[in-house]
């Protein structure tokens, strides 16, 4: 019998195992993978408050991001940038695994090709029934399962918890290019004719690497050909090895029961504006680590005790996951002569600037409520003109 199984070893799994063991309890982190990070697709951009308020490890850092340019249909330019950087892109396998060391210097048990096929939840314990690469099928059992399986929400749908159900579909390149004027800007394009729904990223790595990238509500495969013709017309794209993932969308409902728990991706802690799950998975784990740790000293696993994770998360980032999801929702709708007059707007009333103090990476939710504020204000509103 183990105190806690963590399901799933991305950056979510990883950190709340890591934070579980520094409390002093028994933790196993179960990954399907043979590696730690193996398949780990992502953009890999983290912002500087992550690095700071995680302490994250530097080895995986590859460039930093200290101006974006978003462009709109019609190649209006809007710029923020900023003396100290704003992110930096990581190798995301190298990140889970330097993670990956921390939380076994810490005490967690790793097991590798592990693959959880489903969960019993019992009265005394949680059964943990899983498929090893060495051992066949195989079953642990704990007190506390946390499921951190990321966009795979299939152990939640067992278990009748609720998961992830709306996704955006992603393909990522990454490609060796010769300068293109732009300097180190990450560019960020947007449009009904190159993603509609979201956008699609183009983002230097040093030494003329980028990686490319969209993600869209639909089918992405058309706009990615486009995308490449645009940002890279001389490439052989039957040579390039392109990634494909879905990412969660929204934040779920309640994704709690007894003895076992959501969180990360899994529970949709996730970016709703740009996609990005690192900081959120990760703020996410914390939160878990202090509902299960409070819980083993209660020694109460029941759905209510755990389920105060439910109201952590809410307080913590809930708002956030919520303007930014209709917020992204919104601009879907928009045409792309309405995106031209946005960008047209926000660069005539000074926008950016005047909301400086409230653009920051990880954290929307403010800047986008006084965006459609001065937005309501302003005559004539968008697009008409
Ligand atoms: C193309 C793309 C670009 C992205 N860019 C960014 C970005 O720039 N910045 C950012 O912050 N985020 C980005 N994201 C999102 C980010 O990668 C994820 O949201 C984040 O990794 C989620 O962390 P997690 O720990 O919840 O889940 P994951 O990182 O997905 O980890 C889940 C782990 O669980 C394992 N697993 C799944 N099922 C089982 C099972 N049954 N048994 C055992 N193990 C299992 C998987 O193998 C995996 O290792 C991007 C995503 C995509 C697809």
């Amino acid at each position: 019998m183990r105190d806690v199984v963590v399901v799933g070893a991305g950056p979510a799994g990883i950190h709340a195992a890591f934070l579980l063991a520094q409390a002093g309890l028994d933790v196993v982190l179960c990954e399907a993978q043979s590696r730690i990070g193996e398949r780990a697709i992502c953009s890999g951009v983290v912002g500087d408050e992550a690095f700071a308020r995680f302490d994250l490890p530097k080895r995986p850092i590859l460039a930093d991001v200290r101006c974006i340019q978003a462009i709109s249909p019609g190649g209006r330019t809007l710029e923020h940038c900023t003396e100290a950087p704003l992110a930096q892109v990581i190798d995301k396998g190298e990140f889970n695994r330097a993670l990956a060391e921390r939380a076994i210097a810490a005490g967690v048990d790793v097991q590798l090709g592990c693959c959880v096929n489903s969960l019993g939840v019992e009265k005394h314990s949680v059964a943990i029934n899983f498929q090893s690469a060495e051992a066949g099928p195989a079953r642990l059992r704990a007190q506390v399962a946390i499921i951190t399986t990321g966009v795979n929400g299939s152990l939640s749908r067992a278990l009748g918890l609720a998961r992830p159900r709306q996704f955006l579909r992603a393909l990522q390149t990454e490609l060796t290019l010769p300068p293109n004027g732009h300097g180190t800007a990450t560019r960020v394009y947007v449009g009904q004719d190159v993603a509609p729904g979201a956008f699609a990223w183009d983002i230097p790595l040093g030494n003329g690497k980028r990686r490319v990238g969209l993600m869209t509500e639909q089918n992405p495969e058309p706009y990615f050909t486009k995308l490449l013709q645009r940002i890279a017309p001389h490439t052989d794209l039957a040579t390039l090895r392109i990634d494909r993932k879905g990412i969660a969308q929204a934040p779920v409902g309640r994704a709690v029961g007894e003895r076992v728990v959501a969180a990360g991706e899994a529970a949709g802690h996730i970016k709703t504006t740009t996609g990005g799950g690192i900081y959120y998975g990760m703020l996410s784990a914390e939160l878990v680590a202090e509902v299960v740790t409070r819980a083993f000293r209660t020694r109460s696993f029941s759905s209510q005790t755990l389920g105060e994770f439910e109201r952590y998360w809410r307080s913590a980032f809930g708002n956030e996951l919520m303007v930014g999801y209709f917020a992204r929702k919104l601009a879907g709708h928009f045409t792309d002569r309405q995106i031209d007059g946005f960008f047209e707007v926000v660069r005539a009333t000074d926008l950016l600037v005047r909301l400086n103090g409230r653009l920051k990476f990880d954290w929307h939710h403010r800047a986008l409520l006084a965006t459609l504020r001065a937005l309501l204000t302003l005559p004539g509103g968008i697009g008409t003109s």
